[in-house]
């Protein structure tokens, strides 16, 4: 499991992005598996499904399970399909981990508590999460 955690300011020092509140220099997107030392979102690759940055997206205080495709400059998001019989549990999950990390009632990115990325894996791989490709 990697995580990636998001650095909230950078300035460029001629050759590299640092971040403006640790000094560590940041990768692409302002990421950095080392986290800043104020708290922000972070991004989890898990080996299932492999390949994605998953992260929970709360906004209208629902929080939607995403998984993004880092690219130079910007994450491309896409949705999860996850079994019916499922959802339940994994919306309670995601709840839990949003309360952990703030509150349902700011919008914005979370990151995935332990628990919620074992579900996620486990969920993964029996095939009951999948993530949605946009139509070619
Ligand atoms: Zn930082």
């Amino acid at each position: 499991m990697r995580k990636l955690y998001y650095h909230p300011g950078a300035y460029f020092d001629g050759k590299k992005s640092i971040c403006s509140h640790c000094g560590i220099e940041l990768g692409n997107n302002l990421l950095s598996e080392i986290p800043c030392t104020v708290q922000t979102a972070y991004y989890t690759e898990l080996k299932n499904p492999p390949g994605y940055l998953l992260f929970i997206d709360v906004y209208n205080l629902v929080p939607h399970l995403r998984a993004g495709v880092m690219n130079e400059d910007s994450i491309k998001c896409f949705d999860l399909e996850i079994d019916p019989d499922c959802e339940d549990k994994l919306y309670e999950a995601m709840l839990a981990a949003v309360s952990e990390q703030g509150s349902i009632s700011t919008s914005g990115h979370y990151g995935l508590t332990q628990p919620l990325a074992c579900m996620i894996s486990e969920l993964a791989g029996k095939g009951k999460l999948k993530v949605r490709k946009p139509l070619q």
